[in-house]
């Protein structure tokens, strides 16, 4: 039986695809929107962090997943000497859970993603402008000028999502928006990303990579005596599958961090500061010959310079993105939810922004499965949404936290991100990460209308409710 639910999704990154991909097992009938007129993934390296990986193994996606990526085991920082002054070894944690992290190139990650979704569920070139709803449907309305109405919207459209700023532009003229939701988000760093063509060893001054079989994550974390008066940067590189090398540079745009986009409350009159923060913070292609001295001179983690690296990358996908940070109180209103960057936008440091995106995707799903597959009334989604946010939100706050202190322990740039670092990496004792780490490990939650994949490791996922109603294709689905 087919539900008479329509879901609309707004965009198609990381977060929409696996939503319009869950939605799509449930059985509930969707329909994505994005702006982009060609689907391109841009960036560079993506850790799929564990708690997400037992869901790729019920899809049936886990052997794809596993030939696009490189389990990562180890983070390595380096400081400006090329002394290695910190390091995590996540292969020590593959008992406690059986799984360890995947890394691979954004890219890999959204074409597979991309691939499970019909062309005909998805509609390129519509770029959301607004959103009304009333009791009983929701209507987007383009920049086209065209329109389409569902029984509810999924705002999966990043950081500076327009389902947002429409949904809290409403709220704010009824008074029903926190404070807090209408402060900006925040602007940490800026990064110029790539991923190089594959790297042949022989003639190339990067060591270590086309036998890498360490798959280490490497970052390089300057003292702040050793930086330049302009420019505090720091480096992240790893390699993937095929000798290709993923790199991120990064520079603080402020020791405090600077305030330079407004989420806008006004969606008419969008000031210029914001459409030129909105332009950089999205991902957008940067020629490497505006690529600085002082960024190509940086050295690399794995051996030569940054700039090796840079010559090396196609420029097609060299980008520049905005790295900030916030979490809104305001996740859904009436036919409205939010998941992804925008309801919570983390730093990438702790590479968990993807992870969490798809999460929400999962605990949103069961939700509706449990909830609306049958009747989409405003009742029925109201429950729905706040089963999603009331298990969500708890995490989303940990998983800020976490962020926060990644991105000093392993790109900070002051001389407190100094001492921290030393802390986290010298004097904390191991047991406090091993902690933190197995707490966060036993969230695994999966599809509950479908076969569960058998528990691995010895800390046992927290539990999880099944569905009492199978869903489509329960007998089918591949429980590995
Ligand atoms: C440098 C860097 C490294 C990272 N590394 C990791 C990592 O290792 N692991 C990890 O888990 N996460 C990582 N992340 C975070 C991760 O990339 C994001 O958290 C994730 O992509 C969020 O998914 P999303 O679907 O919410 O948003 P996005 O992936 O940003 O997708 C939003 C989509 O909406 C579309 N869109 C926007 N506006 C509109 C509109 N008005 N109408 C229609 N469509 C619209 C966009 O074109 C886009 O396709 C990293 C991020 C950065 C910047």
């Amino acid at each position: 039986m087919s539900s008479p639910t329509t879901v609309l999704i707004a965009g198609a990154g990381l977060g929409g695809l696996m939503m319009a991909i869950l939605l799509d097992r449930a059985g509930i009938d969707y329909i994505v929107f994005e702006k982009s007129e060609h689907l391109r993934a841009l960036g560079s390296a993506t850790n799929l962090g564990c708690n997400i990986l037992p869901l790729f193994a019920q899809l049936g996606l886990q052997d794809e997943l596993h030939k696009i990526s490189k389990p990562s085991s180890t983070v390595n920082v380096y400081n400006e000497t090329m002394e290695r002054i910190g390091h995590i070894n996540y292969e020590e944690y593959i008992s406690t859970c059986g799984y360890v992290s995947r890394t691979m190139a954004r890219p890999d990650l959204h074409a597979l993603l991309l691939a499970q979704v019909p062309a005909s569920k998805i509609q390129l070139g519509k770029k959301i402008q607004e959103v009304c709803q009333d009791a009983s449907k929701v209507t987007i309305l383009c920049s086209d000028g065209s329109s389409f109405q569902g029984d509810l919207l999924i705002g999966s459209d990043g950081a500076y999502s327009r389902v947002r700023q429409s949904l809290f532009h409403q709220l704010d003229k009824q008074h029903l928006l926190p404070k807090a939701d209408a402060e900006s988000l925040r602007a940490c760093h800026m990064s110029v990303l790539g991923i190089t063509r594959p790297v042949d060893p022989e003639s190339s001054n990067v060591d270590n990579i086309a036998n890498d079989n360490n798959n280490n994550g490497n970052s390089v974390s300057p003292q702040p005596s050793a930086l330049s008066a302009t420019n505090a940067l720091s480096a992240n590189v790893s390699p993937n599958p095929q000798a290709k090398i993923s790199s991120c540079t990064t520079i603080s745009l402020s020791t405090s961090s600077t305030t330079i986009a407004s989420t806008s409350m006004d969606t008419t009159t969008t000031t210029t500061a914001v459409t030129a923060a909105v332009n950089l913070s999205e991902w957008g292609t940067e020629s490497s010959d505006a690529i600085p001295e002082d960024w190509r001179n940086f050295p690399c983690p794995i051996g030569g310079t940054m700039g090796d690296l840079f010559d090396q990358t196609p420029r097609e996908v060299v980008s520049k993105v905005v790295l900030e940070e916030k979490l809104y109180q305001t996740w859904y209103h009436g036919r409205v939810v939010l998941i992804g960057d925008a309801c919570h936008k983390m730093l990438p440091n702790s590479g968990r922004g993807a992870v969490n995106a798809m999460l929400d995707a999962v605990v949103l799903t069961n939700a509706l499965y449990e909830k609306v597959v049958l009747s989409a009334s405003v009742e029925n989604v109201q429950e729905a949404f706040e089963e999603y946010y009331k298990e969500r939100y708890p995490h989303a706050v940990a998983e800020i936290e976490r962020s926060k202190r990644m991105a000093r322990v392993v790109a900070g740039q002051t001389w407190f991100d100094t001492l921290v670092r030393k802390v986290f990496f010298t004097l904390l004792p191991k047991r406090f990460q091993d902690n933190s780490y197995a707490a966060m490990l036993t969230y695994r939650p999966q599809l509950s209308f479908l076969p569960f994949v058998i528990e691995r490791g010895s800390v046992p996922a927290l539990p999880q409710r099944k569905s009492s109603r199978p869903g489509k294709g329960f007998f089918d689905a591949r429980a590995l």
